[in-house]
């Protein structure tokens, strides 16, 4: 049986959750338990911290996590990164006062930054030969320009709307992250097993994000006409209708283009165009 350690409250949680439930692992979630036995899939889950995990995946207490790249990268510990998630993205980024008007990376030469990764930033300093004094400070990293700990900061953004209200600025934006499902290294046959399950299970969520799937009827003498405007996974499903001469089209389209698709169909003479959500997509 698998071990998953993952974020016991916080921005990861909710979408974590979502997540195991839609890959049909269910958890029930008590707020006093560290540890439940889930049902649907052979694996246990352990609540955590997020700053835990790395470490809780790289000693063995769990087998996989699931984490933002962030802390794995702060953490330094050695892990196997499975596959990305696509939820909590966001970005560590260096940030200076709004009024400094910025040279370049050389601006920060013999200056103070605060952040709560001085690991990912020692070693970006490093490859970029910048000598500066990092200070490392736990939370509220944004204030520290403000009140005279720092010059400048070292922080997650991702709006960039809290840098804007405490008058700083993003200068460099350092590394990028999202939630990944991480696995310890050295795992035995079994458990590889089982990741590779879970695995199956994730990708055809997360790759049908972002998708929907459409349906429509339309004239069969259009259907050449309507494929090139909706290339679909191979080609997409044709149905012959009782009505002489006409046919429903089942495709699956990306949301950022599906009004524009939606559209053009119905321009070419598309008619009972459904649109519904797409739960997994397997290849
Ligand atoms: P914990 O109590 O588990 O230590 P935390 O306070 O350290 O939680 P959260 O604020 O819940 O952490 O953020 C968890 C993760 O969410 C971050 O490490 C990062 O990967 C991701 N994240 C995405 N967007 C943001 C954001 N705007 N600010 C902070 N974290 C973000
Ligand atoms: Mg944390």
């Amino acid at each position: 049986m698998l071990r998953i350690a993952i974020q016991a409250k916080g921005r990861l949680n909710e979408d974590t959750m979502a997540l195991l439930a839609d890959a049909g692992i269910d958890v029930a979630q008590s707020k006093r338990k560290l540890i439940a036995r889930a049902k649907g899939f052979p694996i246990e889950v352990l609540y955590l911290r997020d700053d835990d995990i790395p470490q809780a995946v790289h000693m063995g207490v769990a087998d996989v996590g699931i984490v933002g790249l962030n802390e794995v990268a702060e953490r330094g510990m050695a892990v196997d990164e499975v596959m990305r998630l696509g939820f909590g993205a966001c970005r560590i980024s260096l940030a200076v006062p709004r009024e400094v008007d910025y040279p370049g990376l050389q601006w920060f030469e013999d200056r103070t930054v605060a952040t709560s990764y001085p690991h990912v930033l020692r070693q970006f300093f490093a490859d970029k030969g910048i000598h500066a004094d990092i200070h490392e400070i736990a939370g509220s990293v944004e204030i520290a320009p403000a009140v005279g700990m720092a010059d400048a900061i070292f922080d997650i953004v991702s709006s960039g709307g809290t840098l804007v209200q405490n008058g700083l600025r993003e200068v460099e934006e350092v590394f990028y992250s999202e939630a990944a499902l991480i696995a310890r290294q050295g795992l035995d046959d079994d458990k590889l097993a089982d990741i590779e399950k879970l695995k199956f299970r994730f990708n055809s969520i997360v790759s049908s994000r972002g998708y929907k799937y459409v349906l429509m009827n339309i004239p069969t003498a259009l259907v050449d006409r309507a494929v090139q405007i909706v290339p679909a996974m191979r080609s997409p499903t044709i149905l012959p209708l009782a009505a002489e001469g006409w046919c429903s089209m089942h495709v699956v389209i990306a949301e950022d283009v599906l009004w524009e698709k939606v559209e053009r169909l119905k321009e070419l003479g598309a008619e009972g165009i459904l649109v519904l959500n797409l739960e997994n997509m397997i290849p």
